[in-house]
């Protein structure tokens, strides 16, 4: 029968083609990893065949011994990858190789600089599989048939990695996948057996099928295991060193670092099940996209079953990497099925206590490493204080936060050591909220703390008010939040103070109650405070109600919020409110009224109304302070 090649030329995605270039570019000094992230792909394919063979053995189509060859050819100066796995259609070449898939592809090429050693980096932790092969090859040609399609529908993909591919049907027997690398000037080396099976051993001994070569004997005949072949997770943790579980970390990641932390965990008795779990050491791009997840791999009975289990992790731990082998659930298990399962259920509760274990004893044995942790992936970790109410004291111990006794945002205490460090008279642990480190810091809510030198700690993490609104008490301490409710210093304030308010509200109980008729629309109340020393006003939020900070984040991202009005508190002792008070105007009372409320508005972070009508007070103020006439 003859086959209609049908053969097209087509250009890579734009992305494709510039991250061909800078791969070319930037990974020189790697270039041995393209094996690795070939043999990981072949790997996969074998393990999607075996998954899918699960419910249709006609799949394997007699062949169930599922390999890996690795071969080199001196003369033509070509390196060969080949299984028989699943393989692909023509479409799936043309989806999977011509195109990048992932999410982040954009923001990743942005975030390029152009410094190669930089870029490397970001390319590894971007994830750069197939498009490796260029680092070395100068010409790919990988030929494929999906498991159990006709013979006559095999595909041959070739390109020279510039601008564009190749691709046409042919007659393939064999199903999988094979890559062809011709290789380019000067990467000889590679063309040798013992180099190969060095690279093979250093980045593949723990993929679980055979990955074999030729013998090095005169004539190359038979072939030879190269690699252990074992499924890592399930030899003894005894046997396994250092840089293979950081091997095997990268293949089930698809990242080029080694990972922070892991943690290897069998199970026996009346469940069994091994888990193998990973943090990684950087963020990857979408983590924040609490949709995305794709971290732990199932199996079942060291037969691959599914990526991205979503299950078997919470939502806040959604960095986590690794595999989980029970041995407990069907084959044919589903995800649907894994939505009301007790064994997942279990695994995962465990699972769960393990990373957090794991997590406290980084925090304990090694600060440094833990705020590295804390660095890429706090932002995430923090939601599980309302993911997880099981776990919430634990969590609440690990949480590290920016506090106004550092000078900077990435210096963080953990709750206990606030605790530890509390005046002797001080009965909460308080808090502030802004956008930014900065602003949270310069807010006038703090002024007293800074006078009296009591520590309040700093939020600035869009999900903090949010997170801070289920965490309200720490080692019995209550936790409250600086611009909320009456400020109650409890002890640390002295009875002169509280008196000195006293006096103050009753002296300016008139002015009160003109600033609330000029802004009966804007407050709710307007009252005497003890919290500012050197802003005339702040802005408050009653104790129950949302957060300013909140409320503006919610209307940026277009989500109706009942705005609930703040309260307007007045500091007695500034100069401006003195002056107010003695203002027989009513007209100025009530512009001044809302340049307190303005300003106030303004240095919590928020925005103003009508910004030329503030300038306009603002400037008439000045006038008539300064004494100059003003002209109408
Ligand atoms: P990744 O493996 O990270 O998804 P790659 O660029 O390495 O990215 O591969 C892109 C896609 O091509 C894979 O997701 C897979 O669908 C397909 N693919 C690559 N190599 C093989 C192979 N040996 N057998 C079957 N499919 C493969």
């Amino acid at each position: 029968m003859s086959v209609d090649t049908n053969k097209e030329t087509l250009g890579f995605q734009a992305e494709v083609r510039k991250l061909l270039d800078l791969m070319i570019h930037s990974l020189y000094s790697e270039k041995e990893i393209f094996l690795r992230e070939l043999i990981s792909n072949a790997s996969d394919a074998c393990d999607r065949l075996r998954f899918e063979a699960l419910s249709n053995d006609a799949l394997y189509e007699g062949d169930p011994a599922l390999k890996i060859h690795v071969d080199y050819d001196k003369k033509k100066k070509t390196i060969t990858v080949r299984d028989n796995g699943v393989g692909m259609s023509r479409q799936e070449v043309v989806d999977g190789i011509g195109t990048i898939a992932k999410s982040g592809t954009r923001q990743f090429l942005d975030s390029l600089t152009g410094d190669q050693a930089k870029d490397a980096r970001l390319i590894g932790e971007f994830g750069v599989g197939f498009y490796s092969s260029f680092i070395v090859a100068k010409k790919v040609v990988l030929t494929t048939r999906r498991a159990g399609s006709l013979h006559s529908e095999g595909v041959r993909w070739e390109s020279e990695g510039t601008g564009e591919y190749t691709v046409e049907s042919l007659e393939r027997p064999e199903r999988g996948t094979e890559v062809v690398l011709h290789l380019r000037k000067g990467v000889d080396d590679f063309l040798d057996g013992h180099r190969l099976r060095a690279v093979i051993r250093r980045y593949s001994d723990h993929i679980s099928m055979p990955i074999l070569m030729p013998k090095e004997d005169k004539d190359k005949t038979g072939e030879e295991t190269v690699n252990a072949a074992t499924a890592l997770w399930a030899r003894s943790k005894k046997e396994i060193t250092e840089e293979e579980y950081n091997e095997f970390y990268k293949h089930v990641a698809h990242d080029f670092e080694a990972p922070l932390a892991y943690v290897h965990n069998k199970v026996e008795g009346k469940m069994e099940y091994t888990s193998l779990l990973f943090i990684p050491s950087r963020a990857p791009f979408d983590l924040w996209d609490r949709e995305h997840r794709h971290g732990i791999k199932l199996y079942v009975r060291r037969i691959f079953i599914m990526d991205d289990a979503e299950q078997l992790m919470p939502a806040y731990l959604r960095f986590a990497r690794g595999v989980v082998d029970s041995n407990d659930l069907p084959l044919n298990v589903s995800r649907e099925m894994l939505q009301r399962n007790r064994a997942i259920d279990t695994i995962r509760g465990a699972s769960v206590k393990k990373i957090l274990g794991l997590l406290e004893d980084m925090a304990k044995k090694d600060p440094e490493k833990y705020a590295k942790f804390w660095k890429e992936f706090g932002r995430v970790f923090k939601e599980g204080i309302v993911e997880d109410p099981d776990n919430r004291d634990r969590i609440a111990k690990l949480l590290r936060i920016a506090s106004t006794h550092d000078d900077k945002a990435t210096q963080a205490v953990s709750l206990a050591d606030y605790v530890g460090r509390m005046q002797a008279n001080q009965k909460y642990i308080y808090y502030v909220i802004a956008e930014d480190f900065d602003t949270a810091k310069n807010s006038p809510h703090l002024e007293i703390f800074r006078k009296k030198g009591i520590e309040a700690l700093v939020l600035a993490d869009p999900v903090d008010e949010w997170v801070m609104s289920y965490l309200t008490e720490f080692d019995g301490k209550k936790l409250q939040s600086v611009a909320k409710g009456e400020l109650d210093l409890g002890e640390i304030q002295d009875k002169d103070e509280k008196q000195k308010i006293g006096e103050a509200s009753s002296k300016f109980k008139d002015l009160l109650g003109r600033i609330k008729t000029a802004l009966d629309d804007k407050v709710k109340e307007v009252r005497i405070t003890h919290r500012l020393t050197s802003s005339p006003a702040c802005l408050v939020t009653d104790e129950y109600e949302m957060g300013a900070h909140l409320q503006r984040l919610l209307k940026a991202t277009g989500q109706t919020v009942k705005t609930s009005k703040p309260i307007l508190e007045i500091n007695p002792e500034h100069p401006i409110v003195v002056r107010l008070n003695e203002e027989k105007d009513e007209k100025r009372v009530a512009d001044w009224s809302r340049i307190l409320f303005d300003q106030a508005l303004l240095s919590e972070g928020g925005q103003l109304d009508d910004p030329a009508g503030f300038v306009h007070r603002l400037n008439e103020m000045f006038l008539v302070i300064s004494g100059a006439q003003v002209k109408s």
